[in-house]
């Protein structure tokens, strides 16, 4: 059975239509990327499915639960953390702080202090800075903490909205060895990113999204080297 499997999703903006139709799945274990032009729908996609969205119709089912009218609250209860585009740290809260607030959902304190310590243990850098305000951390560490802060409420599925964005290309590679690591111990991941060819390189399955809709999808091996999918990130 699929962790995540989207069925028919549309989403709206008014009359703008977002995501029309879309059907994905994510199996358990594996990282899926999501790639497509510049307001092909991907950032839609993720939001719809953490709920920060409402799908205008479709079904999003989590784990075995229906999660199509379920609130942003219920969706990280069943397990899903959505690490935002742009980041978006607390820049005038401690990175102790930032990691704490994405726990928001938990109340086992010892739970959270440990998971506290793992997370600097994972991320030395976030150690060292921890009582420094996220907003002095560098791009590369930003995005390592909000990472890990996604991480804090345990999630079974970790939404990725382009987490090399404006880095340099060695943080990029660093970002992505983290992805990986993270799912070796066992994260699912749904990615978005515009780097597609790491992405892919990176990932087990990819979708392909050209103005709204999935138009084709298969294994990241298989294509990585597929003209119609550099075509189709290029923007047709
Ligand atoms: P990007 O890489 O630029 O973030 P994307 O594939 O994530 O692109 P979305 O951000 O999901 O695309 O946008 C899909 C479509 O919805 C675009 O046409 C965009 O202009 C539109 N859109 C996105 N957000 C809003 C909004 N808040 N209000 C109105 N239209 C929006």
């Amino acid at each position: 059975m699929p962790l995540l499997e989207l069925t028919d999703l549309s989403v709206n903006y008014g009359a703008i239509q977002a995501v029309r139709n879309l059907s994905l799945t994510v199996e358990p274990g594996e990282i899926v990327t999501l790639i497509g032009a510049n307001g092909a729908g991907k950032t839609t996609t993720l939001r719809a499915i953490s709920r920060m969205l409402r799908a205008r119709s479709g079904r999003i089912t989590f784990d075995g639960h229906d999660l199509s009218r379920a609130s942003p609250d219920a969706a990280v209860k069943y397990g899903i953390a959505q690490s935002p585009e742009g980041r978006q740290v607390l820049a005038r809260q401690s990175i102790a702080d930032n990691l704490e607030l994405g726990a928001y959902i938990r109340n086992d304190t010892a739970g959270i202090q440990a998971d506290v310590r793992r997370m600097y243990e994972h991320f030395p850098r976030l150690g060292e800075r921890r009582n420094q305000l996220a907003g002095t951390l560098s791009g590369g560490e930003q995005q390592m903490l909000a990472i890990a802060r996604a991480l804090m409420s345990r999630p079974k599925l970790l939404l990725l909205d382009e987490p090399s964005l404006g880095l340099a290309p060695i943080i990029v590679l660093e970002i992505f060895s983290i992805i990986k690591e993270l799912n070796a111990q066992g994260v699912t991941i749904l990615l978005v990113e515009q780097n597609a060819r790491l992405a892919m390189q990176s990932s087990h399955r990819t979708y392909v999204m050209e103005a709204g809709q999935v138009t084709f999808s298969g294994r990241s091996a298989e294509l990585v080297d597929d003209q119609r999918v550099l075509h189709a990130y290029l923007g047709g």
